[in-house]
């Protein structure tokens, strides 16, 4: 089996770019021992602090912030970092040639039932026509991603990550603490009819995204073999797309604070969507793909949907599976 580094050099992929993502990588794998040892380690549990986004910040939600973000600090590569769990930009190197954007752990909320959680990162040029440290440096649409990627704390640890080309699976080997290929390149098929949406927010919805999913429940037939599946953790909910397809879904609702949807476009939309392109599949806001926002603000939240393209279009544009086979082909 291939190891990380050559794989990367073999995609062309810089050394400095090779450099940091070894970096972030430094980080997870420290992040993935301390998940592992669990209430041993006495990471479980809440701070009782808020974040910036509102959310109680677990135990290990600081600590994986602060083991990024010391570990990005020391890397000369990098010019500005921004975290989930920071309220703004932290500026490194005035000549760094990098901006690293992360979610130290995404699906903190099943960190006390022993359920998936994961590390979302992305990596971007830092811009030359802003100060280094300015959070317009982030910006940036996803489009202009030079890496995008996510560590899996599930049964085993797991790689996903796209340097423009393929999106690629690595695995954890923990007998030589390096992460080897275990899949080429993921490919999620055409259509598949599992979807993951927490349906309890159905209340919420508009009258499009609540007429979809009366039509899966009680009338389509093209979703008479529907399956739903929710981990409540986007990063695991992602990477089963990304290995059987389905669809992802966290629309906008009609609650406070939850107008655009709950997932950040920097840290989480962004960087998965990217991995769904590579792998075949599309990611959408609306109409628009994910990856063509032009940011407003650091923190921003975007409306998602992300998988098999058939089952996506069928979402977004509301017309029958035949029609959407017709204008694929
Ligand atoms: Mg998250
Ligand atoms: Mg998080």
């Amino acid at each position: 089996m291939k190891r990380l580094v050559p794989v990367l050099k073999q995609d062309g992929v810089n050394t400095d770019l090779i450099m940091l993502i070894r970096t972030i990588l430094a980080a997870s794998k420290e992040i993935a021992f301390r998940v592992s040892q669990g209430a041993l380690a006495g990471v479980l549990g809440s701070t009782l602090d808020e974040n910036i986004q509102g959310e109680v910040q677990k135990k290990l939600d600081v600590l994986s912030n602060q083991l990024l973000k010391d570990m990005l600090l020391d890397d000369d590569s990098v010019s500005a970092i921004a975290s989930e769990e920071e309220d703004s930009v932290v500026g490194v190197n005035p000549h760094g040639q990098f901006i690293v954007a992360f979610d130290p752990l995404d699906g903190s909320s099943n960190i006390d039932i022993n359920g998936q959680i994961g590390t979302i990162f992305t990596i971007y040029n830092a811009r030359e026509d802003v100060e280094f440290d300015s959070e317009l440096q982030f910006a940036q649409k996803g489009r202009d991603q030079v890496c995008a990627g996510y560590v899996l704390y599930g049964p085993s640890t797991l790689l996903v990550l796209s340097t423009g080309g393929p999106t690629r699976c690595f695995t954890l080997d923990l007998t030589h603490g390096g992460y080897l290929l275990t899949e080429e390149a993921l490919s999620i098929p055409k259509d598949n009819k599992e979807f993951a949406v927490n349906m309890a927010n159905y209340r919420y919805w508009d009258a499009k995204t609540q007429k979809f999913f009366d039509q899966i429940l009680y009338s389509n037939k093209d979703y008479a073999k529907a399956s739903m599946r929710w981990n409540a953790a986007m990063v695991g909910d992602v990477h089963r797309v990304l290995t059987r397809g389905g669809v992802f879904l966290y629309p906008a609702d009609s609650r406070p604070g939850i107008e655009n949807g709950k997932i950040r476009l920097l840290y989480e939309a962004n960087p998965l969507a990217m991995l769904v392109e590579n792998a075949g599949g599309v990611a959408y806001s609306g109409s628009n793909s994910i990856l063509d926002i032009e940011p407003t603000s650091l923190h921003q939240r975007v409306p998602v949907a992300m998988g098999s393209v058939i089952n996506v279009k069928q979402y977004e544009t509301n017309t029958s599976l035949m029609n959407i086979k017709s204008s694929l082909n």
